[in-house]
């Protein structure tokens, strides 16, 4: 998400006459877009700054800007606490930088942290840049209001707001005339993706049914999908065409109905797991990856080990996990202590991650055999003769290159693994 805002924060400035510089050293600005959903992405920012003010010293004339959450979260307190901040614009105030830069050239500290109801960046073209130049995100919608007890992205990217189904298909012919091969359709929850217009809804289902059958020659990737909202005629889309990706990223948080309740995600154990064994039933060799929080307040023994047998029956592809990270503002810190120990909580992150290698080890092994359409997207960091790519599971396979060039799509049979990468072989 915050990628995809870096390339439409590069397309307004470079609109404005600035240019990509690459390197920290020789920019005037340096903007640091960043993230507030856990407590240790906040800290990575604080530190950036210090060594910053060590630049800034150097070439006073240089300006820091902060964009995106935590510019939303903390507001002009920013401006107090980091004296070489500049600069503090929110998720919605990106079209204002030009005007904002204007201020700074004239010896004034600049902000805008007003969130809109509106603003999509719908008719913005994102100046892509740092890309393989194969995969390229497409946001199709802005903020969310699930309000999970747990997180700040509500208060921080504001209400929900989906974007006209045009400018996404004209931003997919876009990517296409630039040679991309792979869009990922990028929301907080696609599920909810609703464009009204005319008397008629367009929902997500047919947003994608629309952009896969007009552009055969795009591979399509979608997240996240919020458990609640996921529905049939999803799953059957993703079954239905080709070049949608046989991979559903369905964050799950807790196996307990209890933390769930209290996590206010809206769906009990037993429906995700009904919607996991619906998906796998639906779509054949279909990747299901998941989001979990170890240590949520008040969660016991007995509800992470909820989770931990969720992960078993959900055999999940791949997760990302967190320790619960108290976000102020959020309604959790509000109403309910963090109180499970920090040393508990790392024990209890570590057997959930442990146990996810382990169900990632062994979703690789089946695939051993198996020959999968890979999209190459480059050489390999570990030897030059290898290549590496994704298959639409977002598995990534390394094999010998035979000649196949970045972009290609390639047969690969795989002959063997590891706990994060499939090896294999071309194939004709
Ligand atoms: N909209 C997506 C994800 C948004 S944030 C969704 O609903 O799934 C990405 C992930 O960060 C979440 O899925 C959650 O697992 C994690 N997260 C959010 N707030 C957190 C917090 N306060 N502490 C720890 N992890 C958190
Ligand atoms: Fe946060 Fe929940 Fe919205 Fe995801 S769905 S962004 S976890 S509030």
């Amino acid at each position: 998400m915050n990628f995809s805002d870096s390339e439409i924060v590069a397309s307004i400035m470079t609109g404005d006459g600035g240019e990509i510089c690459g390197k920290v050293e020789e920019a005037d600005m340096i903007f640091i877009n960043t993230c507030s959903v856990r407590d240790n992405a906040e800290q990575r920012v604080r530190k950036r700054l210090r060594e910053l003010a060590g630049l800034k010293r150097k070439r006073p004339g240089v300006f820091v800007g902060i964009l995106g959450c935590m510019a939303e979260r903390l507001k002009e307190q920013l401006l107090d606490e980091e004296i070489v901040v500049d600069l503090i614009a929110g998720p919605d105030s990106y079209r204002d930088l030009p005007a904002m830069l204007a201020q700074l050239s004239m010896g004034q500290r600049a902000a805008n942290v007003i969130l809109s109801e509106e603003e999509t960046y719908e008719e913005l073209k994102p100046k892509r840049y740092n890309t393989n130049g194969v995969s390229a995100f497409i946001s199709i919608m802005r903020g969310c209001q699930n309000f999970c007890s747990y997180c700040v992205v509500p208060y921080t990217r504001g209400a929900e707001r989906s974007r006209n189904p045009e400018s996404i298909v004209n931003e997919c012919r876009d990517l296409v005339s630039e040679g991309f091969k792979e869009v990922t359709l990028l929301g907080q929850n696609v599920n909810s993706y609703l464009w009204k217009a005319d008397g008629k809804e367009q929902d997500f289902p047919e947003l994608l049914a629309l952009v896969a059958k007009r552009f055969p020659g795009l591979r399509f990737r979608f997240a996240t999908s919020h458990p609640k909202d996921l529905s049939d005629k999803l799953i059957g889309l993703i079954a239905e065409y080709a070049n949608i990706c046989k991979h559903i990223h369905l964050p799950a948080q807790s196996g307990s109905n209890r933390m769930l309740k209290m996590m206010n995600r809206r769906y009990t154990r037993e429906w995700y797991i009904e919607r996991v064994n619906t998906i796998r039933k639906s779509i054949p060799d279909v990747a299901v990856s998941t989001d979990l929080i170890a240590g949520f307040c008040s969660e016991t023994e007995d509800d992470h080990q909820d989770t931990i047998s969720l992960m078993r029956e959900c055999g999940f592809e791949f997760a990302f996990m967190f320790a619960y990270s108290e976000r102020p503002g959020t309604p959790a810190a509000g109403k309910y202590p963090d109180d499970v120990p920090l040393p508990e909580k790392k024990r209890r992150l570590k057997e959930i991650i442990d146990l996810q290698q382990a169900l990632s080890h062994e979703s690789n092994r089946r695939d051993v055999g198996r020959s999968f359409e890979v999209l190459v997207e480059g050489v390999s960091k570990k030897s030059d003769t290898n290549l590496f790519g994704r298959n639409g599971q977002n598995k990534v396979i390394v094999f010998p290159g035979t000649g196949q060039k970045t972009g290609e799509i390639v047969n690969v049979k795989v002959t063997g693994c590891t706990t994060a990468t499939l090896l294999g072989t071309v194939i004709e």
